[in-house]
């Protein structure tokens, strides 16, 4: 249905005989190769302010930008390697120079091209996820349509994004105070400010602290695992409930799934898991241990997974979010397609950094944001 209202309504018309080989047969030329061709390179994204959670710090983000052609079409994609997640630029790129799209004949066998992408290595989910996101850009694209109505989603009243509130030390290793007013004035445009603690009781503490000196936006908590003892996560997040935080991401170490099921069934705020849950493999294993996902594109190979990971989690009744690396707007505009199905969403990557190189979802009074454009909805910039 979807391929017959974009056909009536868009000039591909004759791209769509070729796909279905009949009533919308046109004599027009074919305006590109009959193709799919990948092609990549990779992008250093300079973040505004050194990033620092628990255990890093860092002020670039290595990314490898890719495009997938076809009859006249592009449809762009993006990996985004931050260190923990065990890739870089050159494992990316190797990957992709494996990945051969000659073999199919069309973009729309989605399900065959990705089921063969997943199957080249173990991991390289973020390298996935690049052919992932441009592919389902091309073949929004050749459709007319963007996903979050091929889907059958909507745009309107999108919820808020969060802002991240990354830590600020002084080279003593105290907390700098001064710089954490200054870092969450710059997210007062949004309605929701993320905290990344998981450090000492004093630093966690002082930073809560801090900010509320300056806003009372209601706060999302991520932990990065960083509180491995279940009972001082429990002490953590009571005396965090009283001061405005909604709602607590990893609080323990990914693998500690029965002190995760422990403090979720004491704890006054909804706990959600992030470096535990990967793929859709994960889902149903977090299902009594966490009252919800963090779902990312780069974790799960991209949007096919996301998808069937919201399905599942629904299924369960877990509660759903999805979060980012540091990425352009090209996946954030990926992951914004989704953003009708999430309770809540840390979508704030390309804010983050200095040197966009593409337009996408906008962010509007805090609210995400999603127009009425083919694909992920991307330009470059
Ligand atoms: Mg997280």
């Amino acid at each position: 249905m979807a391929l017959a209202a974009a056909a009536a309504v868009t000039n591909p018309a004759d791209l769509f005989a070729r796909q279905t080989g009949n009533i919308f047969k046109s004599k027009s030329k074919s305006p590109g190769p009959d193709k799919m061709v990948l092609t990549f390179k990779p992008f250093e994204a300079r973040m505004k302010h050194v990033f620092t959670i628990s255990g890093s710090s860092r002020s670039t983000t290595p990314i490898v930008l890719t495009q997938i052609s076809y009859q006249g079409y592009t449809g762009y994609g993006e990996a985004s390697m931050p260190p923990y997640l065990g890739e870089s630029t050159a494992s990316v790129m190797d990957f992709l120079r494996r990945v051969d799209l000659s073999q199919f004949s069309s973009p729309f066998q989605m399900e065959e091209i990705l089921t063969y992408v997943d199957s080249i290595t173990t991991n390289n989910t973020a390298a996935k996820c690049a052919v992932d996101i441009a592919l389902h850009d091309l073949c929004g694209k050749l459709m007319g349509q963007p996903w979050w109505k091929i889907w059958g989603w909507t745009n309107q009243d999108l919820i808020s994004t969060c802002a991240t509130v990354g830590l600020a030390l002084t080279p003593d290793g105290s907390l700098d105070k001064p710089k954490i007013r200054e870092k969450t004035k710059e997210t007062l445009e949004f309605n929701l400010i993320k905290v990344k603690l998981g450090n000492s009781e004093e630093v966690d503490k002082g930073m809560i602290t801090t900010i509320r000196e300056v806003t009372d936006l209601p706060i999302f908590i991520d932990a990065n695992q960083g509180w491995p003892e279940k009972g001082y996560a429990l002490e953590m997040i009571e005396w965090l409930a009283e001061r405005g935080v909604e709602m607590i991401e990893q609080p323990m170490p990914r693998l500690l799934l029965d002190e995760a099921a422990w403090l979720r069934d004491r704890s006054p705020l909804p706990i959600m898991a992030d470096e535990a849950c990967q793929r859709l493999s994960d889902v149903r294993n977090l299902h009594g241990a966490y009252d919800g996902i963090n779902i990312k594109l780069m974790k799960c190979t991209g949007m096919r997974e996301a998808r069937e990971m919201i399905s599942v989690a629904k299924a369960l009744n877990m509660r759903l979010m999805m979060g980012c690396m540091t990425e352009t707007s090209c996946a954030i505009s990926a992951a914004a397609q989704f953003a009708s199905q999430l309770e809540w969403a840390d979508l704030d990557g390309n804010w983050l950094i200095a040197n966009d190189v593409f337009s996408g979802m906008k962010v509007v009074d805090g609210y995400i944001t999603l127009e009425d454009k083919p694909g992920i909805g991307v330009e470059p910039l």
